[in-house]
């Protein structure tokens, strides 16, 4: 049930917002709240035939199924082999247990100080700021994280606050999740409120896939609250195909520029969805048209249930040799991987032998 009112959520929150912004706030919401939650009401959305469902619903592992609306649409009704589809609907292939694909492949746990709090990189620490997404990627390397320990009161964010208050080398903020524009305004705008009271952090990073898959999130009042605040703010969006950006996207791209927010864009290099030199193009040039610069190129980690989305690094070293060829310099995003214990990514060149 879609609550009234901003107040009847967050009845805490002291953030004011006029009827237009209420109004755009409780659409997005109610959008999220019309997402898809099965495989088979997504494939029944998409028009598949009764024996067609048959064959192609699988068992979730746990992981559920999660599409919003304005996501579902950009997909092909019938299109079993659609780009968008799969990064969304589980496989039976999801089930094949494989050597060296486990379910923390980063480690994590080890950078993990306190509950919501990864501090693994010198002058930047990543907060948790929310323990669910708009959607869940199939792919995903944190698909076995166990949010729900990390889950974050008010309370608990003034305490990991506190926390890296202590580090005096701390310039930067990175909101990640889950999906940090999963929370609403007034709770978004409250951390926000206490990220800026520590002086030392310049910058504030956020991760998000909402611009992408739930573009009506990218509401006025917040790109007022993030164009006012005092940090310089970047968002980084998580895209993996051209097909995935239409002209609502591109809409709220704009809004978040004009909001003097440096936009940038990371990538999933998956099999069967982008691993091809003219999709990778493609995308590149589609982000661009949005004001959005191509950032990383990563490949897939070794995560328990996705090993049918994985490419080696030698076919993205190929990959990116034949970007590097046929786009500008300021289109070719940096190809790299996450390594376990090492705290920075690792960059990993193009092929140059034949
Ligand atoms: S939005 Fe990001 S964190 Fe959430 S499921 Fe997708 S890849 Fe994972």
């Amino acid at each position: 049930m879609i609550p009234e009112t901003v107040a009847q959520v967050e009845p805490h929150a002291q953030v004011m917002l006029n009827p237009e912004q209420d109004a755009e706030e409780q659409q997005w919401r109610q959008q999220l709240a019309q997402s898809v939650r099965s495989p088979k009401a997504l494939l029944q959305q998409l028009q598949f035939s009764d024996q067609q469902m048959q064959q192609l619903v699988a068992d979730e592992q746990g992981f559920n199924t999660l599409a919003p609306p304005a996501y579902i649409a950009r997909m092909q009704p019938g299109n079993a082999q659609d780009p968008l589809l799969l990064q969304v609907l589980p496989q039976a292939a999801e089930a094949i247990a494989t050597p060296d694909f486990i379910t923390d492949p980063l480690a994590e746990a080890q950078f993990n100080p306190i509950p919501g709090v990864v501090h693994k990189y010198h002058g930047r620490a990543l907060l948790i700021a929310a323990g669910h997404c708009a959607i869940n990627c199939r792919y995903c390397f944190r698909r076995h994280y166990p949010y729900n320990e990390q889950q974050r009161s008010r309370k608990q964010w003034q305490d990991s606050l506190k926390h890296l208050a202590k580090d005096p080398y701390l310039e930067e903020i990175i909101l990640s999740g889950g999906d940090p524009l999963a929370l609403t305004n007034p709770v978004l705008f409250a951390l926000l409120d206490e990220i800026e009271k520590l002086p030392q952090v310049k910058r504030l990073r956020i991760h998000s896939r909402l611009p992408v898959v739930l573009p009506d999130r990218i509401t006025s009042a917040l790109c007022q609250r993030l164009q006012n605040s005092p940090l310089q703010v970047i968002m980084v969006l998580h895209c993996n195909h051209g097909q995935e950006i239409d002209d609502a996207v591109e809409q709220a791209c704009q809004k978040l520029h004009q909001a003097d927010i440096s936009l940038l864009n990371q990538t999933v290099l998956l099999n069967h969805i982008n691993a091809d030199a003219d999709v990778l193009i493609a995308l590149s040039k589609r982000l661009f048209k949005a004001r959005v610069l191509p950032y990383y190129l990563h490949l897939p980690d070794h995560v328990a249930g996705t090993q049918h989305f994985f490419v080696s690094p030698r076919q993205g070293q190929d990959l990116m040799a034949e970007l590097q060829t046929r786009l500008p310099g300021y289109l070719v995003p940096r190809l790299v991987k996450e390594e376990p214990g090492r705290a920075y990514k690792t960059l990993i060149a193009a092929c140059t032998l034949s």
